[in-house]
């Protein structure tokens, strides 16, 4: 059954003067029905959102979108954690539009190449740290880490190594969405909707110290105790059974978890000793989020394989992409047929993007900025302006990232029986004050774009603290 335009009554949209001029064709009443009749939104409950109606964006410029109705609202999320450059940048467009015009596709997977994936591929390794020199693309950050599993079982296949195939990830990671990606993700809700896993994946516990941490632990010794589970699930399985370890240096989705500073150098020392290749998911954590360029610098540690992608292209048109570390890079250059590819692997006009993407953050010295500049400025107005707070109980992040714990008593690191109906609370009280600021239980997420300027983090973070105190108020803590 079609659902056919006509039939929607149309309603004059109501003029505001923050309007800009966008090419809005419909009323927001004559979105939401036709969005209602005919579009499916991922991860959400349909029929709910079918009887509310969903927002309608119609337009961004740097660090701001505007709805339907001409709502101006501050972007917290940078879109989906992509957006790095901004809204509303020229010179992606130029850059797409150009590669449209010269060569708008073609292939790579028959002896042939084109210049954008070679531009990328030769900007990636200057920018990457320095044993990153080898890349292969991909649509997305889910793809992305289907091409890792591929990748780490053709490298010991062709090392004779056929046996080491348990890939271990973290319960609470999150990896994507594909089969593999959702498998490899420690997210209860998606496994329990897909009765088909992927085989050899094993989980271990996350390093959250606010809400698992027992006793009287520090940070520094629980987030230890939490990388040795790796090794204790080594030595279960085997070392000669297990491939790789995958985590996201912080986990993102998972609520911004930043794991103290013995975690990752420890996660390394096992992954070394039983040779388990590390693969670091960096596709929140890629192209500055944290202030160094990849996240896994910001931790100081060293991974064989990274997943990229959203940041890579700012989101303007989708990428992914996994580096490979020299040591696996010439494993795979000489073990024959590589058995893998996608059609759009290395798209031109993705590559032109993510090219003039990089080049931005690079020339424009945007991640120096969030390292040196707005991202110690954002941490410190977050951390003063919700010291002492009734109902927050951790300010997790680095640079433009951060996670705010929501929590029924702060000192006791005792959290709401009812975390994510909390979490929602806040979120729509974030929503109806024009703020984008994602809910992940009882976390509060933010991830602006990375051109912010401190103005516009002191409207964030002013934003943040009306919905946050509204959010007390209404639970009746103060
Ligand atoms: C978003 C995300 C993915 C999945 O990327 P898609 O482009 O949505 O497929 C994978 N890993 C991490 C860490 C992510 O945040």
């Amino acid at each position: 059954m079609s659902y056919r335009t006509e039939e929607v009554a149309y309603v004059q949209p109501a003029v505001q003067a923050s309007a800009p001029a966008a090419q809005q064709q419909r009323s927001t009443a004559e979105y939401r029905a036709l969005d209602a009749a005919h579009h499916i939104h991922p991860f959400s409950d349909m029929g709910a959102l079918n009887r509310s109606g969903s927002r309608v964006i119609v337009k961004a410029e740097g660090v701001y979108l505007w709805d339907s109705d001409g709502n101006k609202v501050i972007d917290g999320m940078a879109g989906l954690w992509c957006v790095n450059v901004g809204y509303g940048r020229k010179e992606l467009a130029d850059a797409a539009y150009k590669q449209m015009q010269e060569l708008p596709f073609y292939n790579t997977f028959f002896k042939t190449t084109h210049p954008p994936v070679i531009e990328l591929s030769a900007l990636l390794a200057e920018l990457a740290p320095a044993p990153f020199n080898h890349f292969f693309y991909c649509n997305s950050g889910s793809e992305g880490n289907d091409t890792v599993l591929r990748i780490v079982h053709h490298y010991w296949a062709a090392q004779g190594k056929q046996s080491k195939k348990v890939v271990i990830s973290r319960k609470n990671g999150y990896h994507g969405s594909t089969i593999a990606g959702g498998t490899l993700g420690g997210m209860g809700y998606m496994h329990e909707q897909m009765p088909s896993k992927v085989e050899n994946i094993v989980h271990i516990d996350q390093p959250y110290f606010f809400g698992e941490a027992q006793g009287n632990l520090t940070p520094e010794e629980f987030a230890l105790a939490r990388a040795q589970q790796l090794e204790a699930k080594i030595l279960e399985i085997g070392a000669d059974n297990v491939a790789a370890f995958i985590g996201e240096p912080f986990q993102g989705a998972g609520g911004v978890i930043f794991p103290a500073s013995t975690y990752w150098p420890e996660i390394q020392r096992i992954c070394r000793k039983y040779d388990i290749l590390l693969v670091a998911d960096e596709v929140i954590g890629g192209f500055g989020r944290t202030g160094e360029w990849f996240a896994h610098q910001h931790f100081g540690f060293e991974p064989d394989l990274i997943t990229l992608a959203k940041g890579l292209t700012s989101g303007y048109v989708p990428m992914g992409a996994v580096g490979l570390h020299d040591r696996v890079a010439k494993v795979i250059i000489e073990g024959g047929d590589f058995n893998h590819g996608l059609t759009y692997s290395g798209h031109p006009v993705a590559a032109a993007v993510a090219v003039a993407n990089l080049k931005l953050l690079r020339d424009e010295k945007i991640v120096e900025r969030v390292k040196t500049d707005t991202g110690p400025y954002f941490q410190k107005k977050l951390r003063d302006t919700f010291a002492n707070h009734p109902i927050i109980g951790e300010i997790s992040g680095a640079g433009l990232v951060a996670g705010l714990q929501l929590a029924q008593d702060p000192q006791a690191r005792k959290r709401f029986a009812n975390g994510g109906d909390v979490g929602t609370i806040c979120r729509d009280f974030c929503f109806n004050g024009n703020l984008i600021m994602r809910a992940t239980g009882d976390r509060m997420l933010l991830s602006p774009p990375l051109v912010i300027n401190k103005l516009e983090i002191d409207e964030i973070v002013t934003k943040a603290k009306k919905a946050i105190d509204a959010t007390a108020q209404q639970l009746g803590i103060s």
